[in-house]
């Protein structure tokens, strides 16, 4: 069996290197580097808590492999698995929490409610306003800029062949399979996997699948280091204070989210600019979860495209409407942590014919209406 994986960020190129485990030919072919779509611009959470609860068994799968991919990859990736604290300032967030805490549990995720004195006892300066939390001890952070080209080194050390900085100009479906033209010449193989992020709807269209999407960009940014005290990653229930979010670094730069609205970006460019116009508001929202922000620079902001299905849930699966064609794509801001194990679930998936993991949820026959064709012949 060969693969062609059509978009090397987090997703294509976990799936290259699971499927290459697999024993599968694979190809990944990326127009620009490896990892420099949504995936290099992303917070870097790895967070469970607040997710879709049928996404929970997915992202229990991807947290082991996080924790596994040091040395499955042989390169720190810098996932550390510090706890994921949410806080609650006020009666809508506590409702929020004790729901998704109840509704969770029979999924597999345990959370560990707080009172304010034990928030502030085991996690000083932050939410000194808080009247609760939640502690999620298994969550964590990994590194943005250093997993999707970790996973594309390991696969081609196992025998997967990484195209980069190549233009796809045309699909076809062949007797074989499918064809994907590109500026170094066609490349075949029986099975395609469309891994395209935010561009992903794109190539599922010529095939008679369209996905209602839209490509946004989350707005971050990062201080100056400071003294380093803030292990787990930080966020809030009921999306008060704007739903701010922030994690300090080993180094001592705290990363910051949320707080903002995501801007508006072009798919044609897929180039998301932050917005200086929204970071006052964005930090006058962090202070209430981290007061000592009101006293330190921001050295940087940035954003990244990222795809938005309309019901806030990412396409996985197999296609619709062309035998040998999968999907992973639109992760709606929250692929990051699920990265992993998307590529585990995608290889099992197409070289097996099914996968342990449920993933109905997420199929694109959700969106197809019955007057849609079948695609390109
Ligand atoms: C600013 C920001 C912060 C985020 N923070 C978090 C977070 O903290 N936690 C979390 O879980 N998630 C987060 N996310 C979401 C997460 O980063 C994404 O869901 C995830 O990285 C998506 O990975 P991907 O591989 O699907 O997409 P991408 O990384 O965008 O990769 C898709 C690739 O496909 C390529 N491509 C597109 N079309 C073609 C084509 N025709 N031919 C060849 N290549 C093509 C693109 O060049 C791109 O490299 C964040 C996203 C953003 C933008």
């Amino acid at each position: 069996m060969d693969v062609i994986v059509l978009g090397g960020g987090l997703m294509g190129a976990a799936s290259t290197y699971f499927l290459a485990r697999r024993g599968v030919r694979v190809t990944l072919i990326e127009r620009n580097r490896v990892g420099s779509g949504a995936t290099v611009a992303s917070f870097g959470n790895i967070r469970r808590s607040g997710r879709y609860l049928p996404q929970l068994p997915l992202a229990r799968r991807s947290l082991t492999l996080w924790g596994k991919a040091a040395e499955m990859l042989d390169r720190d990736v810098e996932f550390r698995a510090t706890g994921h604290v949410r806080l609650v300032f006020s009666q809508a967030g506590l409702e929020e929490m004790r729901s998704f805490a109840t509704a969770a549990r029979p999924w597999g995720l345990s959370l560990e409610e707080l009172t304010a004195t034990e928030l502030h006892a085991r996690f000083p300066g932050l939410g000194p306003e808080a009247i609760a939390a939640s502690f999620s001890p298994e969550d964590g952070s990994g590194n943005p800029r250093l997993i999707a080209p970790a996973f594309a080194d390991a696969a081609r050390r196992i025998g997967a062949e990484i195209i980069e900085n190549v233009e796809v100009k045309a699909i076809r479906r062949s007797a074989y399979g499918f064809e994907v033209e590109t500026s170094n010449g066609i490349h075949a193989a029986a099975c395609l996997l469309n891994t395209a992020g935010a561009w992903g709807a794109r190539i599922s269209a010529q095939f008679g699948e369209a996905v209602p999407i839209v490509a946004k960009g989350p707005q971050m940014g990062v201080t100056e280091p400071l003294p380093h005290r803030i292990l787990p990653v930080v966020g809030v229930w009921a999306h008060d204070h704007g739903g701010g979010y922030l994690r300090q670094v080993e180094r001592g730069n705290i990363v910051f989210g949320g707080g903002a609205e995501r801007t508006d970006v072009s798919l044609d460019t897929g180039h998301a600019k932050p917005d200086p116009a929204r970071l006052p508001g964005q930090l006058r929202a962090l202070l209430p979860i981290l007061p000592a922000l009101a006293n330190v620079s921001v050295i940087r902001t940035w954003s990244g495209c990222e795809g938005y299905a309309a019901d806030g849930l990412p396409v996985m699966g197999r296609s619709a409407t062309a035998p040998g064609l999968f999907h992973a794509f639109g992760f709606c801001g929250h692929g990051f942590q699920l990265g992993p194990g998307v590529g585990d679930v995608m290889a099992e998936l197409i070289s097996t014919g099914a996968t342990e993991t449920p993933i109905h949820d997420f199929r694109i026959e959700r969106f197809h209406r019955r007057d849609e064709g079948q695609g390109p012949g």
